[in-house]
């Protein structure tokens, strides 16, 4: 028999399913009531409704909810160990299970109030990233009863059920560290349905005392998995046993069989292939689970609100970190250094983000008549969403019509998606390929969660907490340049000009010469330590001689206050210095890494993240000599941390 609980606008009802019909008993009744009468009596009740119906209602008439919609209890178990396996491999750890897995079987207490029907939209916690499904079948408890044999648990089974853990994996593997169990990581939504399917329907299933049911799970019609059921290691009536110890289990309580392998996405995390991650569930992704026997669920993910934020505890023994200030901030300059916008030039403005450090960055604005453009996104879709609130009031009038973006990071592009079509984002072509070979921008999540050691994971996580990395889909440019463009923004002239590869492998800087303003993106970083990243060193050099050339007295850097030439000229002074340091280190015979431990940096010492000189002298020794060996991204923020650790600039040091 097929138990459904359902709304047909007249409040909660129950019914059996048949043919396609609804039959419903009189409305009061309660499923989570009628499992408690056990097998007979359940199969009782649902042949008066089957012969003798309160009423009778196409089954695409009615709202199904969870056939249990208030459990009382929620467990949800692990059941498959090749599941866990899975995980682990995923985050690169060991897939030897220790003892305990093979001794008793897993399982958390879940929310009840979280229980959400079989169609009905999912919201991502908040604060999620890495938001994911979990393709679980769940048994529901008939007859209660306490300190039951695996045999007697089994028979206590009214049925089974469709269930899908909701799973919030950043949140997850954050609260992993307190070794406490599941919260908040586990706390989104747990979906139960279409129907509750007597034990007897599944017969033909049984094999050796389990069920071997097929299941499949799709992410927008695309299967992210597919496996069986029968491959439990440990069985409903061993996990129920297990929960009965010393407590009574009510009609109605749940218990998940947790995930099949291979049904969700963290499993298909390739460290060793990040590219090939099919990415994390967004905003109006359809998550489809189809399990034989027992239907499918189908449900749409719905983008997350803000959590309230809370204050750190202070930590004892911790020394407070030094306050970062931006050392060029207090220059005198076409604007003060404080975030928000600031009108540089006639209708040209600077959105600026003290202090200039990692995902700090600038971004502008350059309107004409009935039309404007933008410099730059943000590393996240509030402080985008922020930044187009705040240039509202100009872009009513002249609204956007054309977006540059200066370089491939997120920190100028992630915010692209909250654009309106009708904006033209143009960019490098090398800012183009860049972006489509970038990873996906929500593991930038993993600097928060990671256990990267002691010395990387504090480093990523004070730089990176602030930014929320979910829901970001990448949006590339509509059009690609190659050197030099000429834009007209409302009668007014913007030159675009490449003159990369340096910090990236293509940089483009914005020319206004009507107002006298250039924006230099990340070709400039003002107070604060430029890297490169793709180089040639003497390239971005060569591009800081440009961009003086251009000869605009008021400039807007990528990062850190509004500057003039002169701010050009000390970039250029830091990199020749670098260069100069590196080359003499380089002649010596000394290791990137000894040349990048002994450098002087002299007056350029105070700039914050000066620690970047180490990636700055690898990128020189990797011109210097090609045999370098090649250090991934990840690896030279390693040796960037130990830098910074090793001058005594880091908490608790
Ligand atoms: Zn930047």
């Amino acid at each position: 028999m097929r138990w459904v609980t359902f709304e047909a606008g007249s409040g909660e009802r129950v019914g059996v399913l048949a043919d396609g019909v609804v039959h419903a008993l009189p409305p009061g009744a309660r499923l989570v009531e009628l499992v408690g009468r056990g097998a007979a009596g359940l199969r009782a009740v649902g042949e008066e409704a089957l012969n003798a119906p309160y009423e009778t209602v196409p089954l695409e008439r009615v709202r199904l909810l969870a056939p249990i919609p208030r459990p009382p209890a929620v467990r949800d178990a692990l059941c498959f160990l090749d599941h866990m396996r899975n995980c682990r491999a995923a985050m690169g750890q060991s897939v030897d299970l220790e003892d305990v897995w093979y001794e008793i079987p897993a399982f958390y207490f879940a929310s009840p109030s979280t229980i959400v029907g079989p169609y009905e939209d999912v919201r991502i916690s908040p604060g999620s990233a890495w938001f994911d499904f979990e393709l679980e079948i769940a048994a529901v408890v008939g007859p209660g009863g306490r300190d039951l044999t695996p045999e007697e648990a089994e028979r206590h089974i009214a049925g089974y059920t469709i269930y899908c853990d909701w799973s919030a994996r950043d949140l997850q593997l954050k609260e992993g560290g307190l070794g406490l169990g599941q919260a908040k990581g586990k706390d989104g939504a747990t979906t139960l349905g279409p129907w509750l399917v007597t034990p007897d329907e599944l017969e033909p299933y049984r094999v050796d005392g389990g069920l071997a049911l097929d299941v499949e799970a799709t992410v927008n019609g695309a299967r992210i998995g597919a496996g069986s059921t029968g491959a439990m290691d440990w069985t409903f009536g061993e996990v129920l046993s297990y929960a009965s110890r010393g407590v009574e289990l009510r009609p109605g309580d749940v218990v998940g069989s947790g995930t099949v392998p291979g049904c969700c996405l963290l499993e298909h995390i390739d460290l060793a292939d990040l590219g090939s991650f099919p990415g994390w569930l967004k905003d109006g992704d359809v998550v489809r689970l189809s399990v034989r026997g027992l239907g499918e669920v189908r449900q749409t993910v719905r983008a997350a609100g803000l959590p309230h934020p809370l204050a750190d505890r202070p930590r004892p023994g911790r020394r407070a970190r030094p306050r970062r200030a931006n050392p060029a901030a207090a220059r005198p300059s076409a604007a003060p250094y404080t975030r928000g916008l600031h009108e540089v030039g006639r209708d040209v403005w600077a959105w600026l983000q003290p202090d200039g450090g990692y995902g700090w960055s600038n971004a502008g604005l350059i309107a004409g008549d009935g039309a404007s453009l933008l410099v730059d996104t943000l590393f996240d879709l509030r402080l985008t969403r922020e930044l187009l609130d705040a240039l509202a009031p100009v872009t009513r009038r002249r609204p956007l019509t054309h977006a540059v973006l200066t370089h491939a990071n997120g920190d100028h592009t992630h915010g692209n998606q909250l654009l309106g079509d009708e904006v033209r984002i143009v960019a490098a072509r090398g800012t183009a390929e860049e972006m489509g070979h970038e990873m996906a921008p929500e593991l930038l999540a993993g600097t928060q969660v990671f256990d990267l050691g002691p010395v990387l994971s504090p480093y990523l996580r004070e730089r990176f907490r602030a930014f929320d990395f979910g829901g970001i889909r990448p949006r590339l440019p509509d059009e690609t340049y190659d050197r030099e463009l000429t834009l007209d923004v409302g009668g007014r002239e913007v030159r675009v000009l490449n003159l990369g590869p340096a910090h990236t492998a293509a940089d483009s800087v914005v020319h206004v010469p009507d107002a006298g303003v250039l924006f230099g993106g990340d070709l400039l970083f003002i107070g604060c330590t430029p890297i490169v990243w793709s180089g040639p060193i003497g390239n971005w050099i060569a591009a800081c001689d440009a961009m003086i050339a251009l000869d605009a007295p008021t400039v807007v850097p990528g990062h850190g206050p509004v500057t003039d030439p002169d701010g050009i000229r000390a970039v250029r002074g830091y990199l020749a210095h670098v260069k100069e340091q590196a080359d003499a280190a380089h002649a010596a015979g000394l290791t990137f890494q000894e040349a990048a431990d002994g450098i002087d940096l002299g007056e350029y010492a105070a700039w914050l993240d000066s620690e970047r000189v180490v990636a700055n002298v690898y990128q020189r020794y990797r011109e210097l000599d090609p045999r370098t060996p090649t250090l991934e991204n990840m690896e030279l923020l390693g040796l960037m941390a130990a830098w910074e650790a090793s001058r005594g600039d880091r908490p608790g040091a």
